[in-house]
């Protein structure tokens, strides 16, 4: 077991530029494993639940310099835990929990770094912003003055073959670039959280700056 993920990180890594940060999603996988990870070299671990992420922080307190990032949809009452547990979180989907965050990392005084979610194509089982509606949205995103808004992420529906999702994860790049374009004094996107297990070669030709895998490091999860 231990072996066995250490030599896929390695080989993972192997495959990705330097540039790419390699997120491992740990969601349903135990501290124990996570050790493992971390041992080979992981220090930024993706989570999609805050209080699974909750209960496994506080048994990995001891590994000091991990970078926790919230990958899942977030609910508004877990929105406040959801900041004291991570520095990232890769899933504001909608102004209305962007705005809760923004006040809660106000009171708080964080600053976290924060990837708008898009969907780039419909897609009923995902959230996440419609190109028009995140640039209507714009304006208000930059005035959340405790959110820095760094990047977007994106999930391509299920089921589209190689061209449609390189063609999702390049249309993602070419989003942040129109936004980038626009000069805003809070919003600037240069990270791209995109690719998974299944796609993540894909995503790295289309310039993502973050993969966030799991069932290739970890095995399948219990469904
Ligand atoms: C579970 C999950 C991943 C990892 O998926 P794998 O296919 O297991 O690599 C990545 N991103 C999000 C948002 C997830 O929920």
């Amino acid at each position: 077991m231990s072996n066995y993920i250490q030599d896929r990180i390695t080989q993972i890594r192997f495959q990705l530029p330097d540039t790419v940060r390699l997120i491992a999603v740990t969601k349903t996988v135990p501290a124990e494993v996570i050790r493992i990870a971390y041992a080979a070299g992981i220090r930024d671990f993706g989570e999609n639940r805050v209080q699974e992420a909750a209960t496994k922080q506080a048994e990995l307190q001891d590994l000091p310099d991990i970078t926790w990032h919230f990958i899942g949809h977030l609910q508004s009452n877990k929105a406040k835990k959801a900041l004291e547990l991570f520095q990232w979180i890769h899933s504001v989907d909608n102004l209305t929990i962007a705005q809760r965050l923004n006040q809660l990392a106000t009171q708080l005084s964080v600053k976290p770094h924060v990837c708008l979610q898009v969907k780039i194509l419909p897609d009923p089982n995902k959230s996440g912003w419609h190109i028009p509606q995140l640039l209507e949205d714009l304006p208000s995103l930059n005035s959340y003055q405790n959110l820095q808004c760094q990047g977007l992420m994106t999930i391509p529906p299920l089921g589209l073959d190689e061209f449609q999702t390189l063609e999702v994860f390049n249309k993602t790049r070419q989003l942040a670039q129109e936004i980038n374009d626009q000069k805003w004094s809070n919003i600037y996107l240069e990270q791209l959280s995109m690719g998974m297990s299944g796609d993540y070669l894909l995503a790295v030709k289309a310039g993502a700056t973050m993969v966030r895998l799991g069932t290739i490091l970890f095995g399948a999860r219990p469904s």
